[in-house]
């Protein structure tokens, strides 16, 4: 038997004719459509969620190529590279990024349940730019081989898109390697997909306690919440999953204080911790998307401190080559003295409190 999220897969909407079963499409998203040539599409689950008529839909403008993915400016040639520190002189396979002594990323697959058309894996995933070999059991015995690494995140493309006897494989040879002590998995599935958090991918997430299993997932509107997503992130805390959420700030998308406040409220609504926003990556063609490097410091000021709870926080980060660059905004030392330090809150009040010697 097909199950429901497999079905799904069947039904990609990547084609102009499934895509018109959701949308009236533009003249002008037609014609891009026409001429792509990189990977596009996503579920019919997610497809639902898209306006019929409005080109600026924010689900519509995720999944639909836009022109101006063609004029790129300031988006660097060969990104991944860059940003994953793959031309270094350390030997790895081609699945093991490295930025960190102790942690890494381990990519299984290049395979998606959404062509993000904002993905900074662009050239893996939609461009087809880079291709990489995933032996998965290099990967595994490389890691296996370096006791200094804890903490691994299995990523792609979409790691939850493997078959279960994968996921099984992977997770039993990961937790089997006594200096891993967690796992981490990015995964839009739960998102785009929830129906592929099945009982039987939750009883193989939940086999063990010992080494602990921490989905991040990727939304980045609240109109992606639905009740479906609710339910999927409910099963896997069940089995002793962590859900956090990694958005990505996005120009015309999420970039207002009200969009922004309601999409890390309502996360929390459905159980999923805001961990990080990020800064649009510089990945060649998506400069539509970028705002300015500030942006989202300013949202988490604006719309975030002081203005909803503290769980509703996440950290604002630039990634780069050298590791996440945390960017918070810097309004709260108003000054100091050797007596006090003024503080101010998110309404520009100020308080003082003694300044304690060491
Ligand atoms: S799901 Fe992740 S890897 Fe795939 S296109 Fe979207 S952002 Fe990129």
């Amino acid at each position: 038997m097909v199950a429901e999220w497999q079905g799904q897969l069947k039904e990609f909407v990547n084609t102009i004719d499934r895509l018109e079963q959701y949308v009236n499409l533009t003249d002008e998203e037609r014609k891009v459509l026409t001429t792509n040539t990189t990977t596009w599409g996503t579920t019919p689950y997610f497809a639902s969620l898209m306006d019929r008529d409005d080109p600026n839909c924010p689900i519509r403008k995720q999944v639909i190529p836009s022109r101006h993915e063609q004029e790129n400016v300031f988006g660097m040639d060969n990104y991944l590279v860059w940003k994953e520190n793959r031309a270094t002189d350390e030997v790895r396979p081609d699945s093991i990024a490295r930025q960190y002594k102790d942690r890494v990323a381990f990519t299984v697959t290049q395979t998606c349940g959404i062509y993000c058309r904002h993905c900074f894996r662009k050239e893996l995933v939609v461009d087809g730019d880079l291709t990489l070999d995933f032996n998965v059991d290099e990967g595994l015995d490389w890691i296996a081989a370096h006791p200094e690494v804890r903490d691994v995140l299995i990523t792609g493309g979409d790691p939850l898109l493997l078959p279960d006897d994968q996921i099984a494989y992977l997770l039993d040879r990961l937790r089997a390697i006594p200096h891993l002590e967690m796992i981490r998995i990015g995964s839009r599935l739960p998102i785009v997909l929830p129906s592929r958090i099945t009982e039987n991918l939750q009883k193989i997430l939940g086999q063990y306690h010992k080494v602990p299993i921490w989905i991040n997932t990727q939304c980045n509107h609240p109109k992606e919440l639905t009740e479906d997503t609710a339910r999927a992130v409910f099963d896997l805390m069940r089995c002793g999953v962590n859900v956090g959420n990694q958005a990505v700030l996005l120009k015309g998308i999420n970039d207002d204080v009200e969009t922004f406040r309601a999409l890390h409220q309502k996360l929390l609504t459905v159980r999923i911790r805001p961990y990080y926003v990020f800064y649009c990556e510089a990945a060649p063609g998506i400069d539509h998307f970028r705002t300015s490097v500030e942006k989202g410091a300013e949202l988490i000021r604006d719309a975030l401190r002081g203005h909803t709870t503290g769980l509703a926080q996440p950290m604002y980060v630039v990634a780069t080559n050298i590791g996440k660059i945390p960017l918070m905004p810097n309004y709260t030392i108003e000054g100091k003295t050797d007596q006090e330090y003024t503080l101010k809150n998110h309404l520009g009040d100020t308080t003082t409190i003694p300044n304690i010697p060491e």
